[in-house]
């Protein structure tokens, strides 16, 4: 069976995930900045959460991870080379995780911070990508290099085109208004802005994106090299719309 993922959103734009294994009767949440919200979301749906995994120590992905440990049992997996509360499980490049019968594996990406993971389901077309890829858009580079994150969002976009990405914030909108200006003669990312603003509009989400979509809309994905995707970080980190 398929693994099913559903947003629970948290604080003002961030996304914790759940993830059901209906046959094993698993559940896993990714990322739970704030406990409360994930434990509500499992309870209302019948689901007991088995693991916590992590893509990255900042507090506003792993600030639940204590409280949903004491509240359920669950065990933490999160990167072996940042701190994590309550980490039972240390990832690092080519670990794998389970979930009943599905398989992840783990790949490093730096670049937001040094110790980053994604957690790549391949046989699901699945992957958790924390705050190093977003929709049309990437990471701050707070502890990391703009060739570190070039080198990372290179190995996310080599995945199968039809992996559905699953990040950490709702920033598409915005993303998107820079993505125009970055790459003004781009018509899949003028298409893609105008269905952002619909979903939004309508207060829906924007996630899951995909590979395939990134390759055609991100403008750090299409960065030729790690200058470029530094000149383009710089001018989004300057960028008011
Ligand atoms: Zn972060």
């Amino acid at each position: 069976m398929v693994l099913e993922v559903v947003a629970v959103p948290a604080f003002t734009d961030n996304y914790i995930w759940l993830v059901r294994d209906e046959d094993s009767g698993e559940t896993a949440v990714v990322d739970p900045g704030d406990a409360a919200p994930a434990l509500a979301e499992a309870e209302r749906r019948g689901w007991a959460i088995t693991q916590v995994w992590n893509t990255h120590w900042h507090p506003d992905h792993t600030g639940g991870n204590l409280a949903i440990k004491a509240a359920t049992g669950a065990a933490v997996s999160g990167p072996a080379a940042e701190t994590i509360a309550g980490r039972d499980v240390a990832l690092s490049e080519g670990s794998e995780l389970r979930i009943g019968a599905h398989i992840g594996r783990v790949i490093e990406i730096p670049g937001h911070t040094l110790g980053h993971v994604a957690l790549v389901f391949g046989d699901d077309r699945i992957a958790f990508v924390g705050d190093t890829l977003f929709a049309m858009g990437c990471g701050r580079l707070f502890e990391g290099t703009a060739e570190q994150m070039y080198r990372s969002l290179q190995r996310i976009a080599a995945l199968d085109p039809d992996t559905a990405l699953y990040c950490g914030h709702e920033y598409t909108l915005a993303n998107g208004l820079f993505a125009v200006t970055a790459d003004p003669d781009n018509e899949a990312i003028r298409q893609r802005l105008d269905e952002v603003r619909k979903l939004r509009d309508a207060g829906q989400i924007t996630l899951p994106t995909s590979v395939a979509a990134e390759r055609e809309t991100n403008p750090f994905v299409r960065a030729t090299d790690w200058q470029k995707l530094a000149q383009l970080r710089d001018a989004k980190d300057r960028f008011r719309s």
